[in-house]
């Protein structure tokens, strides 16, 4: 049994970015009396910029790399040096630091010389933003009198080896859980890990995603069988659409696992997708927070649905690829879905939707920039058995509530705000909780704004769930 009262508290890169926000991370840990697994990201941008500077190597433009790896390097010192005043502690985290701009450093050379960029090759460099962020934040904690264990979460989270977004096995990471870090959480030790880091049985450093740091706190949440999880990120919550393309958004108070999962799966960024699935396994609370407006008691995600009969928010998607596809002609239904399913299952697209009407099929993709398959592949095989069409510039835009099927009017309303739109096709998700609308992507900001309008502004949702953002 885990300690009596265990919380996860994440905070993401706009949270950990210099020493003001992690001198403020620093405080919200501090005031929480429950026992604290801390889960943090690489500061702001950092990704990015290990990624560039993969790039760069692989172009050969070492100079380039050294030059960005320069700067990164140069943020964690800044940090160190207004949060940590002890010497000898101070001393302790830049070695550390230098230790890992040391290894990228080999990386660069090592890259430059082979020139391929592998995806694992991709992941090797990414871990760094974490391991490098978790470290000056554990120094500035020490700092501040917290009784800290920093973890590296490569130890403890074991996944397949699908680079870039790997997948983690949850019985194996319970094991190491037990044992390295729940005689810690006894003893009321904080502990500080990593998110979005795991590795192989090998030990060969894996990532399980951009932005999946939510992702990694869910699965502390699990492994601890926490009480709560909550993911302190730059926004009050879950919100009635992307405010920074709608001003005058709702803050929602509550959400249910189900109709999250829609709305992360259909683009909304707050939460990373596959953080909802093990948290509603096991039933344990996610509540989004502002860690820049500690007053707002942000968003809680549970499995209950107190309200009903409602949209809650509306998301999209812009980087959508349909690719249609007709069998060809003479080819038995049955083989073809056979070839089409094998096909599809070798590539691994992230497919949000397939329709399929008189045997031909659509199938809607939610293009990732990090994971790119190559359609000139995909093509190649599919056209073996069916006629092969990748139409690029789409737009899904969903809808999320609960029992949309029996919204009054819903469907006038969605089409009478939309008048001049043609959507491309309309689906109703599984369970209900989902309407989605397939477009041209320039029209993604008109048709966000009247839905919103429509379904939010114009009828004042500001009540008990819904509250205007200022
Ligand atoms: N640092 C990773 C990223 O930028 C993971 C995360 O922040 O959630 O994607
Ligand atoms: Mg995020």
């Amino acid at each position: 049994m885990a300690a009596a009262k265990n919380i996860v508290m994440k905070f993401g890169g706009t949270s950990v970015q210099d020493s003001t926000s992690i001198e403020n991370v620093i405080n919200i840990v501090k005031k929480q009396k429950a026992g604290k697994i801390v889960v943090v990201s690489a500061v702001a941008r950092g990704t990015n910029s290990l990624e560039q500077i993969a790039r760069f190597s692989a172009d050969n433009k070492v100079k380039d790399a050294r030059k960005l790896l320069d700067e990164l390097i140069a943020r964690h010192y800044a940090i160190l040096e207004i949060l940590v005043t002890d010497r000898g502690l101070k001393k302790n985290a830049i070695d550390k630091i230098s230790n890992y701009n040391n290894k990228i450093e080999e990386l660069i050379s090592g890259l430059s010389i082979i020139g391929d960029l592998s995806l694992r090759t991709l992941d090797s460099f990414r871990v760094f933003g974490e391991l490098m962020s978790s470290t000056v934040i554990f120094y500035s904690m020490i700092s501040r009198g917290l009784n800290v264990e920093l973890i590296d979460s490569r130890d403890i989270i074991k996944s397949d080896n699908e680079f870039s977004r790997a997948y983690p096995d949850f019985s194996l990471s319970q094991k190491n859980f037990n044992s390295k870090i729940l005689p810690l959480l006894k003893k009321g030790k904080c502990i500080l890990a990593q998110g979005f880091i795991a590795s192989t049985v090998d030990g060969i450093s894996t990532t399980m995603g951009r932005e999946s740091s939510d992702f990694s706190a869910a699965i502390y949440g699990v492994l601890a069988n926490a009480d709560e999880i909550q993911i302190w990120t730059d926004v009050d919550g879950v919100l009635t659409a992307d405010p920074n393309i709608i001003k005058g958004t709702f803050k929602l108070s509550e959400i249910s696992f189900a109709e999250m999962e829609e709305l992360s799966n259909f683009g909304a960024k707050v939460l990373h997708k596959n953080s909802i699935k093990p948290a509603y396994r096991k039933n344990i609370p996610i509540r989004v927070l502002n860690s820049k407006n500690t007053k707002s008691s942000g968003t809680v995600i549970y499995s209950e649905l107190k309200f009903h009969q409602l949209i809650k928010s509306v998301t999209y998607n812009k980087n959508i690829i349909v690719l249609r596809l007709k069998p060809r002609e003479n080819l038995n239904q049955f083989i073809f879905w056979e070839m089409l399913i094998n096909t599809l299952a070798k590539h691994k697209p992230q497919i949000d939707i397939i329709i399929s009407s008189n045997n031909a099929v659509l199938i809607v993709i939610a293009e990732n920039n990090y994971t790119k398959i190559h359609y000139d592949d995909l093509k190649n095989e599919i056209e073996n058995f069916a006629q092969f069409n990748l139409i690029k510039d789409k737009t899904l835009i969903t809808l999320v509530g609960s029992d949309l099927n029996s919204i009054n009017d819903f469907e006038k309303r969605v089409f009478c705000c939309l008048p001049k739109i043609k959507p491309d096709s309309i689906v109703f998700g599984y369970n209900r909780h989902s309407f989605s609308i397939l477009l041209d992507v320039k029209q993604t900001e008109n048709v966000l704004k009247q839905l919103h309008n429509e379904f939010f502004e114009s009828h004042k949702a500001e009540n008990k769930l819904f509250k205007l953002i200022k």
